[in-house]
């Protein structure tokens, strides 16, 4: 009988990687998550083992690797556009820290393969001016001018990651807006989805909602439950240059908490914040070379994603 494969999910104490470290466990691996944090919305007891260690040193990488067949590289400190627009050098130093360390104890303990989750923040601000603008493509990228130091950071490491491959297998996904249940909602470090139905969730019907912006900037969303079974899909694939994962359906943050305000049942008047942060003006994935490669896109539609998301948050705030 084969031996049970031994699987590290870094950064299981958050949101994709405890999604990520469940879904690995019910196909029958063995799963470690690390973290600098235990999870927050769920048992870190699903996990076969679960070591809280700072990633950012090597000798904690070398812990976090040992015995380890297959990474799954998840850590990072990040948030919405509030805080990476408002963190730069912690953003870079602990996430440049993170994956170079990663990186080298994978190649010291001799790990086979690694996923790497990157961003579609390394896309270019050049190709996002528009809100109406064309979905990017992974050959997009370059040449680079990501709009924030995070998404440079990521550019990088997907770099970094790429010249290990004489040592093991990687694997580079760039993740377009993950979203669902079990994830950051307050706090500073949510992104648009969780803050809007934390907003609806706890308006009055007939008060307003803050919008950070005009509303009208468009992204696409990916439900959690969704990206992890592709994260899988290219995990186990040939494929070792960097695909989309994310939904090819664009929307204005306008019609997103249009969505949310439908599920809740609640008329809210939108009040727009023009001096915040609100990243590129538009942001869509190009799926076709997903599709074509590794035969995978998206199945759970957005306003189903919003639903159960908006259920979730809804019992946490009350
Ligand atoms: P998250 O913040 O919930 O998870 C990241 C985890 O990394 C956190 O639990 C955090 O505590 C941990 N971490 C931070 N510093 C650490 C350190 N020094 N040592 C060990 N652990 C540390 O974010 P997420 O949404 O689950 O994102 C997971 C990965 O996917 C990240 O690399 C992120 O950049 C990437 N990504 C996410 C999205 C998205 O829409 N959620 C989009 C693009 C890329």
């Amino acid at each position: 009988m084969e031996t049970q494969k031994k699987i590290l999910v870094t950064g299981a104490g958050g949101f994709i990687g405890h999604h990520l470290a469940r879904f690995l466990k019910a196909q029958g691996f063995w799963v470690r998550g690390v973290d600098i944090k235990e999870p927050e919305y769920s048992d870190k007891n699903e996990m076969d083992e679960f070591l809280l260690l700072d990633l950012r040193t090597l000798d904690n990488c070398l812990k976090a690797t040992q015995g380890i067949n297959e990474v799954y590289a998840l850590a990072a400190n990040m948030g919405g556009i509030g805080f990476i627009t408002y963190h730069n050098a912690d953003v870079l130093y602990d996430n440049v820290s993170i994956n170079a360390n990663t990186a080298e104890a994978c190649k010291v303990n001799k790990v086979k393969k690694i996923f790497y989750s990157s961003s579609a923040c390394i896309y270019p601000t050049y190709k996002q001016e528009e809100a109406n603008l064309t979905a990017l493509k992974e050959a997009d990228a370059y040449p680079a001018d990501p709009d924030n130091e995070y998404g440079w950071e990521k550019l990088f490491s997907e770099r970094l990651y790429k010249s290990y491959e004489e040592f093991y297998q990687v694997r580079i996904a760039r993740f377009h807006n993950i979203f669902g249940p079990e994830g950051t909602y307050d706090g500073g470090r949510e992104k648009a989805p969780a803050a809007i139905c934390r907003k609806v969730s706890l308006a009055e019907s007939d008060s307003e909602i803050e919008i950070w912006g005009d509303g009208q900037q468009t992204r696409s969303f990916c439900l959690v439950d969704d990206c992890v079974q592709g994260v899988f899909k290219l995990m186990n694939s040939e494929v070792n240059q960097p695909l989309n994962i994310g939904s090819d359906r664009l929307v204005t943050i306008n019609q997103m908490v249009d969505m949310v305000c439908k599920i809740a049942g609640k008329n809210l008047t939108k009040k727009y914040l023009l001096d915040k942060p609100q990243g590129v003006r538009g942001r869509n994935s190009d799926n076709t070379l997903c599709k074509q490669l590794l035969d995978w896109q998206p199945k759970i539609s957005l306003e189903d994603g919003l639903k159960v998301t908006y259920e979730w948050i809804s019992k946490q705030v009350k």
